[in-house]
């Protein structure tokens, strides 16, 4: 007979005070909390939102966009019911627009499935589209006030050096331990506010260089402190560098209109416009891949002049070269359904990735340097 697997324990430090330590915590975080827009309230959906606008992306930042995007889709319906290009258009610029496309699949299944409340159990809520195990604690914590851990790296450095811990944060299983961890760390009644503290206390002072212990609410908890290793933690294994992609673009001119295209419905950037762009393979000539390209994939020639700028990206997994060209357009009837002539002014119309946003601040620069001519 198979052996029943053993559910999976870990136990805090003995010396570790656990309870003083949250008491402190949230005391602190009572009286030191940031006065942030989406935590007016406790709406699942104002918070599942402002959650996904802050993975990988900085508190500032994300201010402006929140504000618009819940004056844009104030509730779970009206995301789900706005049109995709609406809804990439108010993520412009704020990247890994994966994230804007799964959140509305996710609000149209909370509509469809749960009558537009935001599901209140770990078993459905982890079932929504881009809803991890963070996104999920996070929600039914701060919402709902479920004792729920919700870690991501911010945590996994405090809670690291708190524990004195030199589990490898870049592997799940430290992620998994982590959340057995700070489960039994969460005081009764107050597990969205600790959760949001421990965020508050990565975010002011155990930053990732230069932790403030001086000034720290919980500097007399702090096991690595004590130790004086509180710099060297958390131990990290190295991620793998971006691969660098070659790419050529194009920017056709037809009088004043300039071509644009819809990205595939898939894959890296899907369903974002941008300027015609191609991947140049090994040596390529960046020239005779765009005229090769354009004919091929619009069916239309073009002329291609001066080399308008040099754009670098990088993704978590590519860092992309992108050496982009002026083009006027010469002939033939574009026979792809996802391109289309635009004037400069209806650009602002569609959603562009960040990587094309700077091809057409390139493109102003110099049409305002030749009219100064
Ligand atoms: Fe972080 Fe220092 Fe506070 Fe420990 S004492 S939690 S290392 S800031």
């Amino acid at each position: 007979m198979a052996k029943k697997k053993q559910p999976l324990t870990y136990t805090l430090p003995d010396e570790f005070q656990a309870f003083d330590f949250a008491q402190d915590l949230v005391a602190w975080y009572d009286s030191q909390k940031r006065d942030l827009p989406w935590r007016i309230n406790k709406d699942p959906y104002r918070i599942w939102v402002s959650e996904i606008m802050l993975q990988q992306t900085r508190v500032e930042t994300v201010k402006p966009y929140y504000h618009n995007f819940m004056d844009k889709f104030p509730t779970v319906q009206a995301l789900a019911d706005a049109p995709e290009d609406e809804v990439l258009k108010a993520w412009e610029g704020l990247g890994y627009y994966s994230r804007a496309r799964n959140l509305q699949a996710a609000a149209r299944e909370v509509k469809e499935q749960y009558g537009g409340i935001v599901p209140d159990t770990p078993e459905e809520i982890a079932k929504l589209k881009g809803v991890g195990p963070y996104t999920a604690g996070a929600i039914l914590s701060i919402a709902y006030n479920k004792p729920e851990p919700a870690v991501d790296g911010n945590v996994m450095r405090v809670f690291s050096r708190l524990l004195l811990m030199e589990d490898d944060i870049a592997k799940p299983a430290t992620r998994i331990k982590l959340e057995h961890l700070v489960r039994q760390t969460i005081p009764v009644g107050r597990a969205g506010d600790f959760n949001q503290a421990i965020m508050e206390l990565g975010a002011l002072v155990c930053l990732p260089k230069n932790p403030q212990c001086l000034t720290c609410p919980v500097f007399d908890y702090c096991l690595a402190r004590k130790e004086g290793v509180q710099e060297e933690l958390p131990v990290k294994g190295k991620a793998k560098p971006p691969r660098p992609v070659q790419l050529v673009a194009a920017v056709v001119r037809k009088g004043s209109e300039l071509l644009i295209r819809k990205r595939p419905e898939q894959g890296l950037l899907a369903n974002l416009w941008e300027f015609p762009i191609f991947e140049v393979k090994g040596q390529g000539d960046e020239t005779a891949v765009l005229l090769e390209s354009l004919e091929q994939e619009h069916g239309i020639e073009v002329e291609v002049l001066d080399q308008l700028t040099l754009v670098q990206h990088t993704f978590s997994h590519l860092h992309w070269e992108v050496s982009v060209y002026l083009c006027d357009y010469l002939g033939g009837e574009d026979t792809s359904t996802r391109g289309r002539f635009v004037t400069q002014e209806q650009l602002a119309e569609f959603a562009f990735p960040n990587v094309q946003t700077k091809i057409m601040e390139a493109l102003k620069q110099k049409e305002a340097e030749a009219t100064l001519l």
